[in-house]
């Protein structure tokens, strides 16, 4: 398995980059963990092919973590000229909350005829789910965004990627993390506690019961960027545009 960081902002762009995106390369297909604004921009910079991705999950339904779909969609129909279908998997209410976006960005997008056929699958509190030839298991979190917002625990091959998506601490983390080859969390803040979000001291204290191979901080905002020195637990890298891992 590969990942590609195709944007790893917090919301406000901190640090220069683009809003959150992943993109995970494995031995059947390639697909994305969420879809900020600035999706397309990484995914060219990348020189990946958009319509080589098949699935999107997506953890919660905030604007820089989902609202790129809008710019895939217009990109799919009038530049890709995509015919493969897309599955797109997150929250109840992504597609509402998706065609809402779309019609205040770009009037008409969402009824204009489509190119390929736009499949939304919602996602059920530990519920496996298959698409994309991976299975996720989806941990709800606490984060408000007007719709249960996710962490993401995939079976990716014989191995196991998480993503916190964006939350303040809570146990379940612990379950969606447990013993992952690698997992990617938010560290929006340093150690002053930043509301709704993880900093890194809470990360660091949280370290031994999840008890991952790998950690890959990511939404890391001006004062946990400014921070980055200070860590030093042996098992952190530190997310940026264009970083690859493999697994
Ligand atoms: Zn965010
Ligand atoms: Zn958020």
């Amino acid at each position: 398995m590969q990942l590609t960081v195709i944007g790893c902002s917090d919301a406000f762009g901190s640090g220069g980059r683009l809003q959150t995106c992943f993109h995970v390369a494995h031995s059947g297909a390639s697909f994305l963990i969420d879809c900020g604004a600035t999706s397309l921009i990484g995914l060219e910079r990348e020189g990946i092919d958009p319509n080589s991705i098949g699935t999107i999950f997506i953890t919660h339904l905030h604007g820089d973590h989902f609202s790129g779909l809008v710019w895939w969609l217009i990109y799919s129909n009038y530049i890709g000229k995509r015919t493969a279908p897309l599955v797109v998997a997150g929250p109840a209410g992504l597609e509402e909350r998706f065609i809402a976006a779309a019609e205040v960005l770009f009037p008409g997008a969402s009824t204009t005829h489509r190119t390929f056929t736009l499949t939304f699958r919602a996602y059920r509190d530990r519920e496996p789910l298959e698409a994309g030839g991976v299975t996720v298991t989806p941990y709800e979190v606490s984060h408000p965004s007007g719709a249960p917002p996710y962490a993401l625990r995939f079976k990716i091959d014989d191995k196991v990627l998480a993503f916190s998506g964006d939350t303040e601490w809570v146990e379940s983390l612990v379950e969606a993390a447990r013993g992952a080859d690698l997992f990617i969390t938010e560290c929006s803040g340093f150690e002053k506690p930043a509301r709704h979000h993880l900093n890194w001291r809470t990360i660091e204290a949280a370290l031994p019961a999840i008890r991952a191979r790998k950690v890959l901080l990511t939404h890391m905002g001006r004062d946990m960027l400014a921070n980055q020195h200070a860590v030093r637990e042996p098992s952190v890298t530190f997310a940026f545009d264009g970083l690859k891992l493999s697994i």
